[in-house]
């Protein structure tokens, strides 16, 4: 099958402990974990058995030796992320709040996440896809480089899967937006979750904003419900996957371990409804651990899951 690859920051992340504790200063925070969401989707899609590739850039410390040792150990070809000896590597700190919301403090501008450098000629042999978080998209070095490698990988006959994850916090910009705009109408997956579809297509209800992205380059849809399940379009079909019961414990990375999950299984050939029920069982156990990147799973852990019939019928 094709080689799914992706670019962008790749950071540790800090968790707070205290539900409600805001970001003031409190000793009760867990970490580093490795993150970036781009890092978490290729992890997990090489966790599926997808052949991956990683580009981006780590500073000459522990977090990021670690990052890059966790993404290899998991089956991603990490040649092409770079050290940068002069910066160090990029940190995150999130807190939830009783009602479920989070608040980010990132700290990627001046780190070796900015570092990115992208040339056509690092990009595999083969059949591509490229996905992008539109995370990255925020931070002016990592929106260039990743529109540069949508540019080459659709110039290669290659394929564009997207999260558009659209959060506010990074997409201060209007080049963020229009840079988001214009691969959202190149992309054949599209994956984002109820919320973004109001960032998307304001105004638009969710038939409208579905008809919208299907009449651009989209054949594949998987619409993202948290709590509610998700939905997958494609060639006329839908299905509508039930949720399953959990205990949310830390829902970042969630998303992203559902677009790995998603497009790692499509791009090993296995049907629309299977990739996404499997996608659906990844996400949900993504929520019940502390931590972006622990909430990734295995085959056999998203087996397990489905065997006990724990869906919200
Ligand atoms: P994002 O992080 O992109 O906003 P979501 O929160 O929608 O993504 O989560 C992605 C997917 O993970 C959901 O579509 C669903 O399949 C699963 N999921 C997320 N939160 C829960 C939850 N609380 N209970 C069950 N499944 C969940």
């Amino acid at each position: 099958g094709p080689t799914i690859i992706s670019a962008g920051e790749l950071l540790v992340e800090f968790v707070s402990h205290r539900k409600g504790c805001g970001l003031e200063v409190v000793s009760e925070y867990s970490g580093p974990y490795p993150s970036g969401a781009p890092a978490i989707f290729i992890d997990q899609a090489a966790r599926m058995g997808a052949a991956t590739g990683f580009y981006g850039t780590v500073g000459d410390d522990g977090f990021g030796r670690s990052l890059v040792a966790r993404l290899r150990e998991d089956g991603v070809d990490t040649s092409g992320i770079s050290t940068d000896p002069d910066r160090t590597t990029g940190t995150a700190f999130v807190s939830y709040y009783e009602d479920g919301s989070r608040t980010f403090i990132f700290h990627l501008k001046d780190t070796a996440a900015e570092a990115i450098s992208f040339s056509a000629e690092d990009l595999p042999d083969g059949e591509l896809i490229l996905h992008v978080s539109a995370a990255s998209l925020g931070a002016p070095k990592l929106r260039n480089v990743i529109v540069q490698a949508v540019e080459a990988v659709l110039a290669r006959g290659g394929r564009i899967s997207c999260d558009p994850n659209a959060r506010p916090e990074l997409m201060r910009d209007d080049a963020a937006r229009q840079a988001l705009q214009e691969i959202v109408e190149q992309s054949w997956c599209l994956m984002p979750s109820t919320s973004d579809l109001g960032y998307l297509f304001p105004g638009l209800g969710e038939a409208a904003a579905i008809e919208r992205m299907l009449s651009a380059k989209a054949e594949i849809i998987a619409l993202k419900r948290g709590a509610e399940g998700a939905t997958l379009i494609s060639q006329g079909q839908r299905f509508d996957i039930a949720p399953h019961k959990v205990e949310e414990l830390d829902p970042t990375g969630a998303g992203d371990g559902f677009c790995g999950t998603f497009v790692g299984l499509l791009a090993q050939g296995v049907s629309l409804e299977e990739a996404g029920r499997r996608a659906n069982a990844a996400g949900a156990i993504a929520v019940t651990r502390r931590g972006p990147m622990e909430g990734n799973s295995s085959p056999e852990e998203i087996d397990a899951f489905l065997a006990a019939e724990n869906t919200r019928a």
